[in-house]
């Protein structure tokens, strides 16, 4: 009990450390008591998070991540809604990836008031990051074994990246948007040119 006590008495710098994203086991250590006792503490002082989300692993790379923080100056809560996780995962993964935050008055400025909606994100964009998209792409891949459906050439890394094409555009059809079946793997140059007037023939495009 009496390090029950202690640790109340630390109950700033434990927070803050799991915060940061610290485990339990690794804040153990700094203040050399059990697990449970660190466990005990975070669920009385109602820090861990019982839908468990807390730490949820979601799927996100740095360049996306910035995109929505630093050009479509989003808060860190509303990407943790498009990724249904806590805000906490969103600024831990900052930290991670280096990302760094706006200053308070950056982020008073303009955007970034409680009225801002995120008008800035288009729908587009939105879905983009979802993780509905991401699920659905990354079986697009593997289904098309990470191949240019058009010209045959498999991905490297050496490559710019390949694109998930929708067959039925995006625009024209919200009901097939995450629909394998109109989704193709495509490399840059055949995406941009299945696009392009030079596809005479509508190759991989349709209309509903
Ligand atoms: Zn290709
Ligand atoms: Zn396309």
């Amino acid at each position: 009990m009496v390090r029950m006590k202690w640790l109340d008495k630390n109950k700033n710098e434990i927070i803050k450390l799991y915060n940061k994203g610290l485990t339990q086991i690794e804040i153990t250590k700094e203040f050399n008591v059990s697990q449970t006792a660190i466990s005990l503490r975070l669920r009385k002082w109602n820090i861990s998070n019982p839908d468990g989300n807390r730490f949820k692993h979601i799927d996100i790379d740095r360049h996306t991540l910035k995109d929505l923080y630093w050009n479509k100056e989003m808060h860190p809560s509303q990407i943790a809604n498009i990724y249904k996780c806590d805000k906490m995962v969103i600024y831990n993964r900052m930290l991670k990836y280096g990302i760094s935050r706006r200053t308070k008055s950056e982020a008073r400025q303009g955007k970034l008031n409680s009225n801002w909606k995120g008008g800035a994100c288009s729908d587009r964009e939105l879905f983009n990051s979802s993780p509905e998209w991401k699920a659905v792409s990354s079986k697009v891949w593997y289904r098309d074994r990470k191949t240019c459906q058009k010209c045959k050439n498999k991905y490297t890394h050496y490559l710019p990246p390949f694109h998930v094409h929708h067959i039925i555009s995006f625009a024209d059809s919200k009901d097939l948007r995450l629909n394998k079946d109109n989704l193709i793997l495509l490399c840059k140059d055949c995406h941009e040119w299945v696009h392009s007037n030079r596809n005479t023939d509508n190759l991989f495009l349709e209309e509903t």
